[in-house]
Parts: C-alpha cells; structure tokens; sequence
C-alpha cells in the first residue's frame, strides 16, 4: 500500500505561543489567538492533547484530530508520554529543538503511526479494522485515514468478548503451613534477589533479618508478630522485606499482602517482581496487583456502552477502551496499563461509569462473569506468592471480614497508615452518598448514562423464588423512595426538601452557613456538630426513622438470602451462588453504612461520643456547593486499625522511610496502631547512606512577603530559572498556585522551561508526574499529593520550593486532635513530617543533589529537625537564594561552586 503524505494542517500551542502549519507546506509560522480559533473552527487540525491546546488557546472546546487518541488506537495498552517529545521517541523519531519543528513533526509522527499499520508485525492489528469501522461511523476524526490503509483482514477479527481468557474455578486453597524464617535463609535470599558482586548493603541485611521475623507463627490470637521499621531512604528497603516475604510464601504455601498508600510505588514493586520470578508466565500468576473493585473496566458496562448507551465523544471512548481491553494487561484502568491521559482527552465523559464504582455488579447473572477482570484479580490474588494492593484495600477487605483477608501484611509507606485508617473507618452521610445508595437499591430515575439497575432488578429470580425475600426486597425499595433524588441540592438551596433526608441535609446546611468560618474563598466550608438547634434535632429524628425503616428490610433480605444458599434450591448452581453471596455482601455493606449513619443521627441532641469527632460541611468548588452532610471520624482510627486489620493478623511489617522521623518511638507505635495491642511491636531502623549534607541544602527566604503574589511568582520564576527547570513547587493553597502560574508559565515556557500544574492543566496527576520525569526542563506546580507521591529520582528534580510552611488546615477534625494531642507540639509533628515527605523528594538515589527552598521566613527553628542531620541551612534574602540554587545546579550538585559561595558572609 503507498504511503500518500497526510494531507492535513497542523496546530501546536504552547504557553511560549502558537504555530500553524498548512496541509501544503512544511515549515510552520506563529499565529495569533484569533486566526488560530477561527482556523480551527474552518478545518480539522492534527493536534496533540485538544483539552491543553484548548486551555493554551483560551478557547474551551477544541477539536481536532489528536494525535493521542491515534496512538491509543494504534497502539493500545502501551504506555508512552503525551508531548511532542514522548510521541517523537515512542514512533522512533528523533525530538524537535524548537516549538516550529515540533509543529511539523506532529504531522511526521501522524504519518509514522499510520505507516506502521502496514508492518506485518504490528502486535495490536488485531480487532482494529473493525473497530475503526464503527469508530468511523461514530464521527471519529482518524476514521477515514485508518481506513484508507489499513487493509481489511482476510478472516473476521474476534470480538473483544471472545479474545479475553476465562479464569479458572478452583477449590478453596489450604491454610499455610507453620514455618519460620531462619534470618540466615532471608539473607541468603537478598543476596540472590540483588545478584552477587552488588554492593552489600548492612541495613539492607540487617533488615531482612528482622522482617523474616513477623513470619514465625504468632504466641497467641490476637497478638501478631509486629515489626516498626524506619529504612532511610536507598538502604533497599523493599528487597529486604521480600526476600522474607518470598520466601514464606514459598515454604507455607500462603500469601503475603504488600500494602502501598500510592499507586508509583505499586508499579515500582511490580517492576521488581521478575527478580523474584523470572519466568514472565509463573509471575503473573505468583506475583499480582490487587486495587479496589472501583479501578477495574466493567466489561458489562462497556459492552453497554458499545452498543448504544453512550453517544457523541463518550460513544468514541467506549470503543478505544475497548481497544485496550483487548490488549490489557488486567484490565485496570486508573493507573494500570491504560494511559493516564486518555479520559482526560474525554473530559472524562464516561470513563467513570465503565468502572464498577458503585457496587452494580451482577456477578453470575453476567455474561462477562467468567471473563471480568475483578474477578480474574481476585481469583489470582487468592493463589498468589505475593499480592500488591493499597492500604485502602487492605483495610476494607480486613474490616468486612472477607475470606481473602490478609494474614501477613506488610505495610510500606507506612507514615501513611494513620491516613488511610482515618478515610477508610470514617462515616459521611452527605447528599451524594445518600442518593447513590437510593439508586443502588432504586435503580436511576432518569435515563442516565450506563447501565444501571436497581436491588429489585439484580434479584429478581431470587424474589420470585421466595416470597418472604420478595416482600423485604419490596419493602427496601419503598423505604429507599425516602432518600434524596435527582436535584436534591437544589431543592435544599431553595429550601423546598423533598422527604426526612433532604430535609436534614437542609438544615444541616443553613446551620453550617450561619456557624463556619470562611476557609480559603469559594472552598469547603464546616462547624462543628456541638449544640444543634431544635430544628437540626428534629430533622435529624425523622431522617433516622427513615434510615432505620430501610437497615430494617434490608437486614431481612439479608438473611432471607443467606437461608437461600443455607437451603440450597435445584437451580442454584455454583455461579447463582456466586451471585446471591455477592448480593449479600454489597447489602452487608450498606447496612453497615446505614448502621454509622443512624449511630451518628442518634448523637445529634444528646452527649457526645469521646471517641469521635462529628461535624457538618458543605462541600465546594470555586463558589459552587457539590456536597452537603454530616461527617464522623475517629479521633484516634488507629484503634479500629488495630481492631480489624491488625489483631486478626498473624504477622505485621510496617515500614517507611520517616516511620518515626524526629519523633520518638512511642509516636510511630501511635500513628501505626501497634499501640493498641497487646504485645508490643519490636523496631529496627536503618540510616540512609546517602550524603545528605554534600548533596543539598535548605534555603530559607527571608524577603519574600507574605501575600505578595506578585513577589512569590517572581521568587518561582527566579528560581526555576536559576535550576534550568527540573523544579517541584508546592503550595498549600490552590488559589496562590493558580496565580503564580497565570504570572510565570508564559514567561518561563519562552526560556525553553515548561511549567506544568496540577489544578491548572486538564492533565490527569500521575501524567503530569511522568512528562515532568520525561523532561529535565520541566517544572511542576501542585499541592498535597505531590508532596507525598512523587518519585523522582535523578536530574528532573533538583529543586523543592514550599511556598509557605504546611501547617495544617484548621478543620474540626484537626483541632479536636490537637486538643487531644498536646496543642502546638501536635501541630509541630504533623509539620515536620510533612517537610520531611517533601525533602525526601529530593534525593531519591545515589549521585542525586539539590535544594530545597522556603519562600516564608516565619520558618520556626524548631521544625528544622525534620531535615536530614547534617544538612546546611541558610536564611537568605531571595536574591542570594537564587544565586545559591543556580551555583549548585551549575556544579551538578557537587557542592564546589555553593562552597566558594559559602565564604561570602551568610546572614543567619
Ligand atoms: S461480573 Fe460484574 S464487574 Fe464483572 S463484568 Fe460483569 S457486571 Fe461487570
């Protein structure tokens, strides 16, 4: 087949400007905002990212034919970097120097990707002749381009549906065997796993020593092997845990739970897994990923949406991901083997509702039951060496008291597990998650996108088989009718409730307005649940009513199901079963969330419970309310961490790099839970072997004045200049990240310096991370999870700037907890280890260096113990800040140049 030059035009914008090239010509020229808009509005253009050259453009909805959504198409399921220089690399071309020759290649990588679908090797032809048949019906722009070469294959291609595996049923898989973990044999191990002539690391070994230990069988129930264990950053921590780990697994026969809080380090582990398991095949089924049912692609769902449930831009969606289905890995659509950036291109119409988020599962009464990515994860993970999942999942599944609980568990990341145990064992009774479980049990009023049908639906057969059932299952349904419907928030803003439940959400909400005090403009606004109004406790009893005449019926379905499998009729085979065990769990789910519910309703008016924290909230964005409700939270939630997840245990590993940090041990026995228990947890720790005090420095602004935006922009702008990019900005307020971005990113992107934002680019978190680890030039703007989840190591980041010192928000929740523990001193602890999160940002490896700068000089000494001993520390006027930062990076960290600056008279 030839290979005809693509005859289409070429946008490119960038905050340095805007560049055109005409389908004749091929060199391109800058164009103003106006010619661009109305060009783009005349003739389709080749573009990459439309959503980012929309928001470049001022202009919202752009269209074109996006070079991401081609290279999805053609090469689904493969991971590459979404800018002109991930895409040049990722079709073997070489990268532009400048923006005009970016512009041109956009329109070579076009060609190139196209031309590649003549190669008789292409892996992913399969499936692609169809489905750009029916993605050119839909109105997809590549559609005719793909057409004219691709050539129509001989035999039919198979449908998705009949290309995915089945997974196998297999008995109950026995209890582990008793066996101990001689540290000799972990050692042995570690050395096996890190290939002989690696350096030897001491606190690696020592390490995996002590972790062998949580692997001998435990003295009593109730009382796990518990290890703390602090590992400096590069002593190896994670191969010193899984050597043991490994090696249990092996011996017992079970399975041990690596539990991360982000999803970067489960990539990381499971890039590490072909050092256990070699052999690609025997690790996909020793070593798996498990994440919440919420991330996996509903392939129920899709084919509903295939077939006509969504339309326009979602319906093009649908048909990609289906694409990638066929081709994925496991199925796992946030953070897994989908592009990051591809719902984004969507403005996530519809990726959400291909996922199973809220629990419709159909289970056997599916026909994609034997096939279900869910499924086949959880059935993998039940015969795995080794599972991968997150602490969230980890806590869920110990809590409901699954059967695949986990019996061994190490925790890594483990500063986070006080986090995860607060969001996971919290209770919300807000409009949102009153009306998803109304339409859970309901079904939806409307027609809404996606399939979703109600309790009544999903157990039909089972209701008509038992009357009793059918009755409870009749009168779930009607009480349910008394939760908020469709337009509940306007309804409460015009205060014209619909029913108990809006009718609370309504007063909660004026009592909330007339108590709290504004936060940061436009955003979440809260007080505290302390001496209600008459109106609020009278709202609160009838809502409660209402509740309780739900968990009842409820409950008696329950057991109404529970006898069906007891007293198992003829027709339920093993997949029936499978279905009725799974509609039992989503409805013990519910009736736990409607049992915090009503305990929470039932405090309303009377005494307070000591050990919760309750408060009401609206929640906003930008002015706009999207939430209202009443929150619990425990004051300690390590306590039902040790309850639930730990206790049952058998053996436990919690490990961090800042386990402990500047604290003591009795504060890392706190935040863990293993203060709670009643045999104590043993410690180890292991230094970091990096130089900290060679390799980076802390430099304290001292002129930058606060609210001054115009002078904090200018500080990042000087700075991010001064390091040649490769500079992580965090700030803790939106507002100041969106201004000083607004002042800055033209000005730096002209200096070959792009600048990139969380809250500010229509770019998905982990893909703003990967194109600013892609590009040492780069720098990234964000808040919160930045500081804690990017890793980084290497040349693209060499800078740290905090705006301001991370005190924490003045919540309800967190003012109770500084009251309980110790005022000021609690506060100080909470901001140490948040500088010593962001400081670990810096350097993540050997040969690493950088800065790590404060725009604030109210940086109390104090909170200076939480950097690394050793580390220098500098106040200095701004412009001596920058001088210092363009010295160490202009010395490629080596100290030499900051040395010859240090004779200089330092003001302290
Ligand atoms: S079994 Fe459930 S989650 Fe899996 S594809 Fe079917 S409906 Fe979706």
């Amino acid at each position: 087949m030839s290979r005809a030059p693509l005859p289409l035009p070429v946008l490119h914008a960038t905050h340095a400007g805007i560049w055109l090239l005409e389908a004749a010509e091929a060199e391109a020229r800058e164009a103003s905002r106006g010619e661009a808009i109305g060009r783009l509005a005349e003739t389709p253009h080749i573009l990459l990212n439309a959503p980012v050259a929309g928001q470049r453009l001022g202009y919202g909805d752009v269209s074109g034919l996006d070079l991401l959504e081609l290279f999805a198409f053609i090469h689904p399921a493969r991971f590459a970097v979404p800018t002109v220089d991930g895409m040049a690399r990722a079709v073997g071309l070489a990268e532009p120097t400048n923006d005009a020759e970016a512009t041109a290649l956009l329109r070579q990588i076009a060609e190139e990707l196209l031309a590649g679908m003549a190669d008789k090797n292409w892996p992913e032809r399969e499936g692609a002749w169809s489905a750009n048949q029916t993605l050119w019906r839909l109105g997809w722009g590549w559609g005719p381009f793909v057409a004219e070469r691709l050539q129509k294959p001989e035999r039919g291609e198979r449908m998705l549906f009949s290309r995915l595996g089945q997974w196998e049923e297999s008995g109950e898989r026995p209890a582990p065997l008793t066996v101990s973990i001689p540290g000799d044999d972990a050692e042995a191990r570690l050395e096996s796993l890190t290939g002989s002539g690696s350096e030897t690391r001491a606190g690696q070994r020592a390490m995996a020593r002590e972790s062998a230990a949580i692997f001998a069988p435990r003295p009593k129930p109730g009382e796990p092997n518990m290890l703390l264990a602090e590992a400096g950053t590069g002593i190896g921590k994670t191969l010193a845990y899984l050597a043991p780990a490994s090696l249990w697994a092996e011996r017992a026969g079970g399975t041990v739970w690596i539990s991360t809080f982000t999803k970067a380090l489960q990539r990381q582990l499971d890039g590490e897994g072909w050092k256990i398991v070699p052999d690609a095949d025997a690790r996909k089924k020793r070593i798996v990923i498990r994440k919440g049912r919420e991330n996996y692609l509903c392939l129920l769902n899709l084919e509903d949406a295939m077939q006509g449930g969504f339309s326009g831009r979602a319906a093009i969606l649908a048909h990609l991901v289906a694409r990638w289905a066929a081709y994925s890995k496991d199925g796992d659509m946030v953070g897994g083997d989908l592009p990051g950036w591809l719902p984004s291109l969507f403005r996530r119409a519809g990726a959400t509702a291909l996922t199973d988020r809220r629990g419709e599962c159909v289970y056997a009464g599916c026909p994609h039951y034997r096939k279900c990515f869910i499924e086949k994860a959880e059935r993998a993970g039940r015969e795995a060496d080794l599972v991968i999942a997150n602490h969230a999942l980890v806590m869920v599944n110990a809590a409901r008291g699954r059967p695949d609980a986990p019996s061994r568990i190490v925790f890594d990341e483990g500063h986070h597990l006080f986090d995860a145990a607060d969001s996971t064992f919290s209770a919300a009774l807000t409009g949102r998650e009153a009306i998803e479980l109304r339409r859970w049990i309901v079904g939806p009023e409307n027609k809404s996108r996606g399939r979703r049908r109600g309790l009544a639906a999903r157990l039909l057969d089972v209701a008509s088989y038992d009357d009793k059932g059918g009755e409870a299952l009749e009168a779930a349904v009607e009480a349910a009718r008394a939760l908020p419907s469709e337009g509940w928030l306007s309804r409460i803003a015009e205060n014209d409730p619909f029913g108990p439940v809006e009718r609370l959400l309504g007063e909660v909400r004026g009592t909330v307005y007339a108590r709290a005090k504004a936060q940061e403009a436009g955003y979440g606004l809260e007080t505290e649940l302390a001496e209600p109004d008459s109106a609020l406790i009278a709202a609160a009893a009838s809502a409660m009513e209402a509740l309780d005449s739900l968990a009842r019926p409820l409950a008696a379905l329950s057991r109404r199901l529970e006898a069906v499998i007891e007293d198992a009729p003829d027709w339920l085979d093993s997949a029936a079963r499978a279905r009725v065990d799974g509609a039992i769990n989503g409805l013990n789910w519910r009736r736990e969330t409607l049992a915090s519910w009503i305990a929470m309703l039932g405090r309303i008016g009377s005494s307070a419970d000591p050990d919760f924290v309750d408060w009401l909230a609206i929640d906003r964005v930008e002015g706009r309310e999207y939430d209202v409700g009443l929150h619990r939270h425990w004051l300690d939630p390590t306590r039902p961490l040790a309850k639930a997840v730990l206790e049952p245990a058998h053996g436990v590993l919690v490990t961090s790099a800042t386990l402990r940090g500047s604290e003591d041990w009795v504060r890392a026995e706190e935040r863990t839970g293993a203060a709670h228990l009643a045999r104590p947890a043993s410690r180890f720790e292991a230094a970091s072997p990096f130089d900290y005090s060679a390799n980076s420095e802390v430099l304290i602004a001292t002129d930058v004045a606060r609210g001054d935006t115009a002078a904090l922009a200018g500080a990042y702008a000087r700075l991010i200049e001064a390091s040649g990019g490769g500079t992580l900005g965090l700030f803790t307020a939106i507002a100041r990240l969106r201004s000083v971005h607004a002042r800055i990113a033209d000005r730096l992107a002209r200096a070959g310096l792009p600048l990139y934002a969380q809250h500010v680019d229509p770019i998905d978190t982990g893909t703003l991370v990967d194109i600013f680890r892609d590009d040492p030039h780069a720098s990234l703007l964000g808040t919160d999870a930045l500081r804690d989840g990017v890793d980084v190591p290497g040349e693209s980041l060499r800078l740290v700037v905090m705006e301001r010192v991370p005190w924490p928000r003045p919540t309800v929740l967190h003012a109770a907890r500084r009251l309980a523990g110790g005022g000021s001193a609690y506060d100080d602890r909470v901001v140490r280890a948040r500088l010593a999160q962001a400081f670990g940002r810096l350097i993540r490896r050997q040969g690493d260096f950088g800065s790590f700068v404060v725009l604030s000089s109210a940086f109390p000494s104090r909170l200076l113990s939480a950097f690394p001993q050793g580390v220098a520390v500098h106040r200095l006027p701004i412009d001596e800040v920058v001088e210092r930062v363009r010295a160490r990076s202009a010395g490629n960290g080596s100290g030499e140049t900051v040395a010859k600056l240090d004779e200089a008279p330092v003001i302290e």
